[in-house]
């Protein structure tokens, strides 16, 4: 979902406000920020707490899957099929916002697919709940990121008072990500736009309105027109896996001089500038990422997330799955595994970039770093071979 902070986890030490008192307090905050004092009663006076939305902050923090499996849970047939559907459905609507904005079909419906099923999860009971309940109780119940959910609350209470959405439309995920483009309520307040021309912003019923706020958002991140997320690549034998750093870009022509062809050209130039990166080791895939790779991570920071709309866009462009597979015997890494990987490569004196259980790219950096003092081929993969290896080191 765009927009959404995940936070570390603390605990408070006072005791919890009771949730009454805390409504009464954020319709106060919202009036100082300007949000209309009696707009901010009705909607947020005798709400109750929904529980399910604290339970959903507690089960964040584990997140092990592979990006294979990330990857392949969002990228079916089914899902391929119906985006190829509804690239024709929305032809002319998809033209119009290709000529204004610069963002390609395959890619917005790709995000479409990915965000919300193409709207599939907006009729899901299970999934869907009154955004204002939701922010209301996140602001008030979700200790460590209080003032986030304050702040989104009070954009959703402007969503309101913009008549861009009746109270009863403010529908989202637990965490209040809104219609078919699941924008948090900031996010909406800033990149939303009227694209059928109906005066409302509506990313729940109208489908030019939400396709268009995703190219909005994109073409204000930086997306360049005409060009590709990047492409899966092939490595020549005996590659210099230090090459592999994910920050060092190099026009595609030097790659290919380098012995790295993509596995499809189409869409690419000789003079775009790529790095390369192998998301899961030297037995997986490769990729070369282009610019616009890094505005998908805009839209979520997870690499696995990034990659799934890119692929995802590829498929509709009618390309084939990945020419090399997947690791998929490996064991996966639990948190506290990561967090002990990283504890022993600082130890080592190879800066991990923290002690938090996430692998990015300064963990990876010092995984490689690791793996040349050592002469492994450095491919900066978080394993359970590299952990065990670091363990039995005295
Ligand atoms: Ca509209």
């Amino acid at each position: 979902m765009l927009g959404l902070a995940l936070g570390t986890t603390a605990a408070r030490a006072d005791p919890p406000e009771p949730f009454p008192a805390c409504l009464d307090r954020l319709i106060t905050q919202g009036e100082t920020a300007g949000v209309d004092r009696s707009l901010a009663e009705a909607q947020l006076r005798g709400l109750t707490p929904d529980e399910g939305v604290l339970a959903n902050t507690r089960n964040q923090a584990e997140f092990a899957r592979p990006v294979w499996a990330y990857l392949e849970a969002s990228v079916t047939d089914a899902k391929v099929a119906e985006g190829r559907r509804l690239l024709s459905v929305w032809g002319t609507t998809l033209d119009a916002i290709e000529a204004r904005y610069g963002v390609d079909r395959d890619t917005l419906v790709a995000f479409w697919g990915v965000e919300s099923s193409y709207g599939a999860v907006l009729d899901d009971p299970s999934i869907v709940r009154p955004a204002i309940r939701s922010l209301a109780t996140l602001a008030c119940g979700d200790a460590t990121r209080a003032d986030y959910w304050r702040d989104e609350l009070i954009a959703a209470l402007r969503i309101l008072a913009a008549g861009d959405a009746t109270p009863e439309r403010l529908t989202g995920s637990w965490a209040g990500a809104l219609g078919h483009t699941q924008f948090m309520p900031s996010v909406f307040l800033k990149r939303a736009v009227d694209f059928d021309g109906d005066g409302r912003r509506d990313l729940w019923g109208s489908v030019p309105d939400a396709l268009a706020s995703t190219a909005h958002y994109l073409v204000t991140e930086g997306w360049r027109r005409g060009e590709r997320w990047g492409a899966e690549a092939v490595l020549p034998p005996g590659f210099d896996l230090s090459l592999a750093d994910e920050t060092t870009a190099r026009p595609l022509a030097e790659w290919r001089s380098l012995g790295v062809n993509p596995v499809r050209s189409d869409g690419l130039a000789d003079d775009q500038r790529a790095t390369l990166f192998l998301p899961a080791g030297q037995r997986g895939p490769a990729f070369l990422l282009l610019p616009n790779f890094a505005v998908i991570l805009r839209y979520n920071t997870a690499f696995a997330y990034a990659l799934t709309v890119a692929h995802l866009s590829d498929r509709l462009r009618g390309q084939p799955g990945f020419a090399t597979d997947w690791p998929r015997g490996d064991r996966m890494l639990g948190t506290e595994e990561r967090r002990d990987l990283q504890d022993r490569l600082v130890a080592r004196g190879f800066a991990a970039g923290g002690i938090d259980g996430k692998i990015g790219p300064r963990t990876r950096a010092a995984i490689r770093a690791y793996q040349t003092s050592i002469g492994l081929p450095p491919d900066g993969y978080a394993d359970a071979g590299l952990l065990d290896r670091l363990r039995a080191e005295p």
